[in-house]
């Protein structure tokens, strides 16, 4: 081995991050989290497929979007020719799926979605090329109390959390006549201005005006803000529609601002739409953004069917709950099993199995490399694992048909270690770890 050169080490792709077993644990607490908010509203699961074709998110996104333009990754499949691309969002896989399977025939439906989605952007604090959404997706649902609900979920999800530095801005972008009448004044009112604008914002005047107001240039900040309102555009419907929504905010005391230039980045997007920001994260403060989508489902080539969702960015929820200071149980186990000798082995993985039939979390040492079998080693692996107690056997114990149980977290160092027959050391431990109702103690969590 030594005689050959060192192999070159394959690294991970830019942007796409492992999560480690030290992360792993804040991971599950906002997943168990999320999703039983979401079952409390009633929300069912569903899992589409990381790949779809390229033209679905062609097609729903908009062809001037972000996304579309430069941050899709999209491949053609050389075994058969078929263009496609890694999911970059889950709007247009769920609404794609709803509709092959009909899912909306007996009524609307809540779903939610979590995992992975791939967008080709310059990896930053808060922005990845592979990163994390949990969404909801209402589909079929026509009035503003489904767009009050899905944010009322939000709040009790950052409450749940206990996140308290995000704040809910909201909108209404109309639908497309509306926007339609607006975007003619806003682009003569941009060409007014046409020195003052970026080459973003030059690019978007004919394509997509809109996006112009989302600009985060400092520069533009006060010309844009002077921009027309596309509020002041609405017609009676969508007018009624938003009043709708904030009223049963305003009766749940969810607290809000409006923001005019709140608009989201796909096309499929029309009347309220919101984001969730926190100014604890620097510019990347969107933790959640989402709004009705009622055209989407006809642009399918789906019966037209209303729906509206959001979608959150996992990571940056972690990072707030990080800055936060939450804690979270490490990785940790009740029993470390140590044992010497062939017999002790054999009856140490006895024990080990009716430790775990008893509901304990047990490791049993085990051989590794470069690591010797002593019982002063195995005992350095029961200290660091973080186990309560050791559970040992050796060859005075198995002559005497008993094992060591000791103590590892206990400051009585003299007279922490006692003898239990085999048979009776499931039960001694949960005697000793379960310490009635009012536990606290955060290893002993699974068993209440
Ligand atoms: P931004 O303006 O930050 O690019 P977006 O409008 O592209 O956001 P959406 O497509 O609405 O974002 O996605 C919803 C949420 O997903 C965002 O609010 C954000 O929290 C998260 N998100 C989006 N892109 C990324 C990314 N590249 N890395 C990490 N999180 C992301
Ligand atoms: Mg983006």
């Amino acid at each position: 081995m030594s005689e050959n050169k060192k192999a070159d080490k394959i690294v991970g792709v830019k942007g796409m991050n492992d999560i480690l077993p030290a992360d792993a644990p804040l991971w599950e607490l906002f997943e168990n989290t999320v999703q039983s908010v979401l079952k409390s509203y009633g929300f069912q699961q569903i899992r589409t497929p990381i790949v779809e074709p390229t033209a679905l998110f062609a097609r729903g996104l908009g062809e001037v979007t972000d996304i579309v333009e430069k941050e899709m990754y999209s491949f053609v499949d050389t075994m058969n020719g078929d263009q496609l691309t890694l999911r970059p969002e889950s709007t247009a896989g769920v609404v794609r799926a709803a509709l092959e399977h009909n899912l909306t025939y007996d009524g609307p439906k809540r779903l939610w979605y979590a995992g992975p989605m791939f967008r080709h952007e310059r990896p930053q604090r808060g922005r990845y090329r592979q990163f994390h959404q949990v969404g909801a997706e209402a589909i079929g649902f026509t009035g503003p109390d489904i767009d009050a609900e899905l944010i009322m979920l939000g709040q009790r999800l950052w409450d749940d959390l206990g996140l308290q530095n995000i704040r809910l801005e909201l909108n209404s972008i109309g639908n497309a006549d509306e926007r339609n009448r607006h975007r003619a004044d806003l682009v003569a009112y941009f060409e007014q201005h046409k020195d003052l604008l970026d080459t973003d914002a030059q690019r978007r005047l004919h394509t997509n005006p809109l996006r112009i107001l989302d600009t985060k240039n400092p520069t533009m900040q006060e010309m844009v803000n002077g921009a027309p309102k596309l509020l002041d555009y609405l017609g009676e419907e969508s007018r009624a529609h938003f009043d709708g929504v904030q009223n049963i905010l305003r009766h749940n005391s969810i607290p809000f601002t409006i923001n005019t230039r709140l608009v989201r980045g796909m096309d499929y997007y029309n009347r309220t739409v919101f984001e969730w920001v926190t100014d604890q994260l620097g510019s990347q403060g969107t933790v959640c953004g989402g709004g009705r989508y009622d055209p989407l489902i006809e642009m399918f080539g789906g019966k037209p069917t209303p729906a509206c969702g959001f979608a959150i960015g996992v990571e940056r929820v972690l990072e707030l709950m990080k800055a936060n200071g939450e804690k979270f149980d490490p990785n940790q186990c009740d029993v470390y099993v140590v044992h010497q000798g062939e017999q002790a082995q054999l009856r140490a993985f006895v024990i080990a199995e009716r430790l775990r039939d008893a509901g304990l979390d047990v490791v049993l040492h085990c051989a590794a490399a470069g690591a010797g079998g002593s019982f002063k080693s195995q005992m350095k692996r029961a200290d660091a694992s973080g186990a309560a107690y050791a559970v040992i056997l050796g060859e005075d114990e198995i002559a005497k048909g008993m094992a060591s149980v000791k103590t590892l977290r206990s400051a009585d160092t003299a007279n922490n270690q006692t003898e239990v027959e085999f048979d009776a050391v499931p039960d001694y431990l949960l005697d000793q770890i379960t310490c009635g109702d009012g536990c606290d103690h955060p290893e002993h969590h699974h068993l209440h």
